[in-house]
């Protein structure tokens, strides 16, 4: 039975002395056993986050690292200066990033490769625009990604990562993908590591939805059999991520 993880990405959001309140204040509402419970912020809060969740169940991921270990890249953060101060998660691959930033699939693969020879795990992010979804390339587009992210990695190592399926029509737009249509394509991910893998490593590997889940839909989302959590942004960021922790 795989452990439901839920994670918050709190993007650019928050300042360290904010990050430290959030969390003060989030602490005893996210206490779970029952699930893994990940806040990524911002590099800068950090250090400050980690100290601040010490004791707890919350475990600090970051929103973004680069495949080398150290050199001439200016402004770029290396896993080693990441699992040094404790940080065990890595969002990779975001919408965001792939938009903004120029990430492609080649990279996000550099990165998840690089992240797990530091042992951070990868939470390796994929999902489709609208316009990609009414010509009915969901599908393939998710595999596309989520094939050429893994290349490389082992089946023992791929049992460790997480995926989170991510429609961009639903990032930050309070539209949701139904549980359907979100479960459709988390066991698209999971067929696909199948093929790719076994189904040992299909059955142990995590996939996330994320797209406006919030604790109105948390519970209908998370009772799929093939959704293991969530990957939330704007939720996060408030009370009602304790909500979406405690779904059941
Ligand atoms: C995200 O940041 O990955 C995300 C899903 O955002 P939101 O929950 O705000 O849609």
């Amino acid at each position: 039975m795989r452990k439901k993880i839920i994670a918050g990405n709190w993007k650019m959001n928050k300042t360290p002395s904010e990050a430290v309140a959030l969390i003060n204040e989030l602490k005893p509402l996210v206490a779970s056993e029952e699930v893994d419970v990940v806040f990524c912020t911002p590099f800068i809060s950090l250090i400050p986050a980690i100290e601040a969740a010490a004791g707890s169940n919350i475990e600090i991921g970051a929103q973004n690292m680069y495949y080398e270990e150290n050199g001439a890249y200016t402004g770029e953060i290396s896993p080693s200066m990441l699992t040094e101060i404790g940080v065990k998660y890595v969002v990779l691959g975001h919408s965001e990033r792939r938009e903004y930033f120029a990430e492609t699939n080649e990279t996000v693969n550099k990165k998840v490769l690089k992240a797990i020879e530091h042992n951070l795990i990868p939470i390796v992010c994929c999902g489709e625009t609208l316009a990609q979804r009414e010509q009915g390339i969901t599908i393939d587009l998710v595999r596309l990604q989520t094939k050429i992210a893994f290349k490389g990695v082992s089946a023992e190592d791929a049992k460790k990562c997480v995926i989170a399926y991510e429609p961009i029509w639903a990032i930050g737009t309070g539209k949701t993908a139904t549980s359907d249509e979100a479960e459709e394509v988390c066991a698209a991910i999971r067929k696909n590591m199948e093929e790719v893998y076994s189904k040992e490593v299909a059955e142990a590997i995590r996939v996330q939805y994320g797209g406006s889940v919030s604790g109105a839909n948390a519970s209908e989302l998370f009772a799929k059999p093939n959704i293991d959590g969530g990957l939330v942004g704007g939720a996060s960021l408030k009370a009602e991520f304790g909500k979406i922790v405690n779904y059941k």
